[in-house]
């Protein structure tokens, strides 16, 4: 009898983040004269696929190197707690985070890996559980005078 109504509210719950700006979620932002990599590292998320409504779920790295802006480390979660909470596709999550850090800090340098299990591989079709399926996204100053990607990659691996 009730499950109509509840399934309707975890739905609600599970795609708050449509509409909302999520990098609007960074706003604990405060100067500092701090120029080196800041590191999070297996940051769990969960997000659901929009092909197929079910969802996919891993863990999250970002680095970052500020431009004289810093951000308290809960408001990253928070972004990317807004973007997975909408129907999306792994390629986007993990674009959609980097831009929105790169919008809000202006760092030096910005970098996201996912890496994340899909239960609609996993529970159906090719039904490989396990495999993961890793998205990267970097963002800024990768030349001469920046980081090179080999470094960030190294971050980015803990
Ligand atoms: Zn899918």
């Amino acid at each position: 009898m009730e499950t109509p109504s509840r399934v309707s509210e975890m739905y609600t719950e599970l795609f708050s983040g449509i509409g909302k700006d999520a990098s609007s979620e960074i706003d604990a932002i405060f100067d500092e004269n701090y120029t080196d990599p800041v590191v999070l590292h297996r940051l769990r998320f969960h997000s659901i696929c929009e092909h197929h409504l079910l969802p996919f779920f891993g863990l999250a790295d970002l680095v970052y190197v500020p431009n004289g802006k810093i951000a308290g480390i809960s408001k990253f979660i928070r972004c990317l707690d807004v973007l997975s909470r909408r129907p999306q596709v792994q390629e986007r999550l993990t674009s959609q985070w980097a831009d929105a850090v790169s919008d809000k800090l202006a760092p030096r340098v910005v970098a996201v890996r996912l890496q994340a299990e899909h239960l609609c591989m996993s529970i159906r079709g090719v039904e490989k559980p396990g495999t993961l399926m890793t998205t990267m996204a970097f963002r800024g100053d990768l030349g001469s005078n920046g980081m090179r990607k080999e470094e960030l990659l190294r971050l980015l691996a803990g």
